[in-house]
């Protein structure tokens, strides 16, 4: 994979929020007051794990995305923003496997990344 730098990878994931419309985002629920994620965008899921409010859904969408997925989104709380959603990277399995769900081509063929053969 072509490494990314970060405000590349951000300005693809602006037009994008795909995983975070597909995932269940769950955690130890002692990261939601350690990152100061709010109350009202944590869901209990055991004694032990939280989730991201709307992540557990049938069809899940985190309460914090704004906008419309493959065209454009922001997270209400990016700084709070737990683990789950910090270890996605763009272009990887999970970010492949989100964007298929959504309709959205893998992001070599959407942005014509040179393939060496
Ligand atoms: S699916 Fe990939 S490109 Fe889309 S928001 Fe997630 S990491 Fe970014
Ligand atoms: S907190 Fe932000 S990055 Fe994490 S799933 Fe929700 S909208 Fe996406």
């Amino acid at each position: 994979m072509i490494p990314l730098s970060a405000a590349a990878a951000s300005s693809i994931c602006q037009s994008c929020g795909a995983c975070c419309a597909t995932y269940r985002v769950s955690f130890y629920w002692a990261e939601a007051p350690e990152r100061g994620i709010p109350d009202a965008m944590v869901e209990p899921l055991t004694p032990w794990h939280a989730c991201l409010r709307g992540t557990n859904d049938a069809r899940p969408r985190c309460a914090a995305l704004t906008g419309q997925v493959g065209v454009h989104v922001a997270c209400g709380i990016y700084a709070q923003r737990a683990s789950p959603c910090r270890d996605v990277e763009v272009g990887d399995e999970r970010c492949r496997r989100a964007r298929a769900r959504h309709g959205l081509p893998p992001l070599a063929d959407a942005f014509a990344v040179p393939v060496l053969r």
